[in-house]
């Protein structure tokens, strides 16, 4: 009897449940992954992540080696595919078990569900996981039973049920036996992707500074969250809002893919704070907050399916009539709005496939309240671009942003984005990294240049007016909820 693990977003070998269970059963292990362009192109997952996915893919066979578990890749292309193709594996070669970790998002879990019927009809059992929350969706609820609406709240109640309901952390498992090969029949054989991974990512060329920067592999993973809790965690707090320094862990791409487990991270860092979530050193607690915030918008999807069918969470909010001027949208995703921080921010997701977390708020508030554009354009061009994208994150981020999502940014609330650049990127450093041509500009006009000066150094002209747009924002939101407050009782 056999076991076979469906690797999907926990490429990894450390702290992998699935895994883990799976290689406590007597009998063999095999490792099973299903690329799939096209549900990948349908979710709009970026070229950057998708190659990152592929050369992961080589590391992950290297590590599973080092276990004696074979890595077997099948050419899915679409979710649809993946259960017929597990039951023909199944079948083939007596295998009694098939253990994967859940997803959360919707597409994702009708396929976790279809998996889950189709092998039963093939005489397997399925055994699942929570490898991505530290504390499983639906295990932190309000005392009515009800989704938490308040991230505080949540936290708060996160924090109280910790000691009792955090998961576990699991080393690598033992080495096994080299087990026989699979039989892969013809049709299957027809399906299987050999390694290297690597030559398949090249196809989607990408860049190639983009690729040096995220290094794939566990002990690249695990060397970046080391440096950054050695070095950084202790004053995240102060510097965290900086975009000009490395203040920030950069471990979103890993924990993305699953190259890293936020339960990890939180250990490694709970151990510098005392063995506490909160109170004891600022640094450490806010760096916990943040990966709070990750585990709220998982829970948070995770029970409202509703979501990742483009949904805003404040469902009224999807009344209002964005601006759909596809120059204006254009400008905004080239970098060319004339407002330096935001365009400097385009550019760095450009070229690095990654953006500051604090740049993400100003650029999405920017499109959705001075430019009035639809936040769901926004969500969608930047998970074609992020090496981190990550439906629940991004889709928080943007509902947070545009005052559509849960405890999200009041609409009244609108960044201006001047005042940003000149808070938290104060002598334009920033900015004259990936705005070259404003180099020469003083530390005060960097900000925002003068039409003169933009005209004599071929930078654009602000694309909209600050504070009638900001005007112009809060009113259609006034009137929305106005409307609300007006209508008649059922
Ligand atoms: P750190 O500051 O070191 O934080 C550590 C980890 O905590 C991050 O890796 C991330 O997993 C989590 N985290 C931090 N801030 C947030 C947050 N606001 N919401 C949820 N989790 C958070 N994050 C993604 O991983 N993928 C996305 O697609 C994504 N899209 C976003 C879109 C918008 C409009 C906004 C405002 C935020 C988005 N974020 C997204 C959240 C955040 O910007 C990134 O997680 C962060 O910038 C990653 O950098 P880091 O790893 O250095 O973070």
């Amino acid at each position: 009897m056999a076991q076979l693990v469906w690797f999907k977003k926990d490429l990894r070998i450390y702290d992998n449940p699935a895994l883990w269970h799976a290689m406590q059963q007597p009998g063999p292990t095999y490792a099973i992954f299903f690329i799939c362009q096209q549900q990948w192109q349908m979710h709009g997952l970026a070229s950057n992540q998708q190659s990152l996915i592929l050369r992961q893919l080589d590391e992950l066979a290297l590590s599973l080696s080092s276990l004696g578990v074979e890595l077997y890749v099948f050419n899915a292309e679409t979710f649809a595919s993946i259960p017929q193709l597990l039951a023909d594996v199944v079948k083939l070669n007596d295998i009694k078990s098939v253990y994967f970790n859940y997803e959360y998002e919707l597409n994702e879990r009708q396929c976790e569900h279809a998996v889950t019927e189709t092998l039963s009809i093939a005489n397997a059992d399925c055994h699942a996981f929570h490898d991505q929350c530290f504390i499983a969706p639906g295990q932190v609820m309000t005392k009515t039973g009800d989704q938490y609406q308040v991230f505080t709240a949540f936290k708060k109640a996160l924090v109280h049920q910790y000691a009792n309901l955090i998961r576990t952390v699991y080393p690598a498992p033992e080495k096994q036996p080299i087990p026989n090969k699979l039989t892969i029949a013809n049709e299957l054989a027809h399906h299987r992707v050999v390694a290297p991974f690597a030559k398949l990512a090249d196809t989607l060329n990408v860049q190639a500074n983009i690729i040096n920067l995220w290094p794939v592999g566990e002990e690249a993973a695990h060397n970046r969250l080391n440096q950054f809790l050695e070095a950084y965690a202790d004053s995240y707090d102060e510097y965290r809002d900086i975009p000009n320094l490395s203040a920030t862990s950069g471990i979103s791409t890993y924990l993305a893919l699953g190259i890293l487990s936020t339960s990890q991270c939180l250990r490694g860092v709970v151990s510098l704070n005392r063995g506490e979530l909160q109170s004891s050193q600022a640094g450490y607690t806010t760096w916990i907050n943040e990966l709070i915030w990750r585990e709220f918008y998982r829970h948070i999807i995770s029970n409202q399916p509703e979501l990742c069918r483009h949904k805003a969470y404040k469902t009224d909010t999807d009344r209002i009539q964005w601006n759909t001027d596809p120059e204006l949208l254009k400008a905004w995703q080239q970098g060319r709005t004339g407002f330096p921080i935001v365009d400097a921010a385009m550019k760095q997701l450009l070229h690095t496939g990654w953006m500051h977390n604090r740049l993400r708020m100003i650029t999405a508030m920017f499109l959705t309240k001075n430019l009035f554009i639809d936040w769901r354009q926004g969500e969608a061009y930047f998970m074609s671009q992020l090496v981190d994208g990550d439906f629940a994150s991004n889709n928080g981020g943007w509902q947070w942003s545009a005052s559509t999502g849960c405890d999200a940014a009041p609409y009244f609330r609108i960044f201006n984005p001047v005042r940003q650049s000149e808070r938290f990127d104060p002598n334009g450093d920033f900015i004259r990294t990936y705005l070259p041509e404003l180099s020469s500009l003083d530390n005060k006009s960097i900000h925002m240049p003068s039409s003169a000066q933009a005209d004599h150094l071929g930078y654009p002209r602000a694309i909209v007016d600050l504070a009638e747009s900001s005007a112009f924002a809060k009113a259609q939101f006034k009137a929305l909820n106005d409307s609300k407050h007006q209508m008649p009782l059922i």
